[in-house]
């Protein structure tokens, strides 16, 4: 999930073996929730028995919170945590971070997660979206993905793009590319392009 929709933006994930260790994961896991509370960053410990933080990392990337911290008897040692990104699985998403002064490193982390789920999202929507020159090409769009196309705006062409092709308006965009052109449907003059699609 992208962070700033995110309800929970970070999960901390304590782990440990005895009763000693639990009692200083814990310690520390409280100081970085107050930490980052303190930040505006919404987080949540998960403090469960009886599941392995195997499964806990699961179920919370399931989930799609995207970040985690990890913090064990060895971080604490160290003072540092395990940080690992949602958006990028495996070595490459985890860091190392202080403890200390963790927020700031937490709001970089989202930032960046941020900007790169949008940086996908916007490139797949370019991918996939086509500029047909004639209600033929219009047709192979919408097989494939959104269709960009001049439309004169009345509802008759919208009806009748729909019953031949299932495609519907999907928006108007408000920032136009300018110009006019003829409807893609009735060939009409048009000052507007809409976006149409098939749901599915
Ligand atoms: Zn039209």
């Amino acid at each position: 999930m992208p962070p700033k929709l995110a309800p929970f933006q970070a999960v901390i994930v304590p782990i440990w073996k005895s009763d000693e260790e639990k009692a200083l994961v814990f310690e520390a896991a409280r100081k970085i929730r107050a930490q980052l509370i303190a930040a505006d960053i919404r987080v949540k410990t998960d403090e469960r028995e009886g599941q392995s933080p195997g499964f806990k990392f699961n179920d919370w990337e399931m989930r799609g919170v995207p970040l985690r911290i990890e913090i064990g008897p060895k971080d604490v040692a160290k003072g540092s945590v395990v940080l690992a990104r949602r958006d990028k699985p495996g070595k490459e998403g985890k860091s190392f971070v202080a403890q200390e002064g963790i927020a700031a490193a937490v709001q970089t982390a989202l930032g960046d997660i941020q900007k790169a789920l949008y940086e996908r999202a916007l490139a797949f929507r370019k991918a996939n979206t086509f500029d047909p020159k004639n209600f033929e090409e219009f047709r192979a769009a919408v097989e494939k993905g959104f269709a960009n196309s001049f439309y004169c705006g009345s509802a008759r062409c919208e009806e009748q793009i729909k019953e031949a092709t299932k495609a519907t308006l999907r928006c108007i965009p408000l920032e136009q590319q300018g110009g006019t052109g003829a409807c893609i449907f009735c060939g009409q003059a048009a000052k507007v392009r809409a976006i149409f699609a098939r749901a599915y």
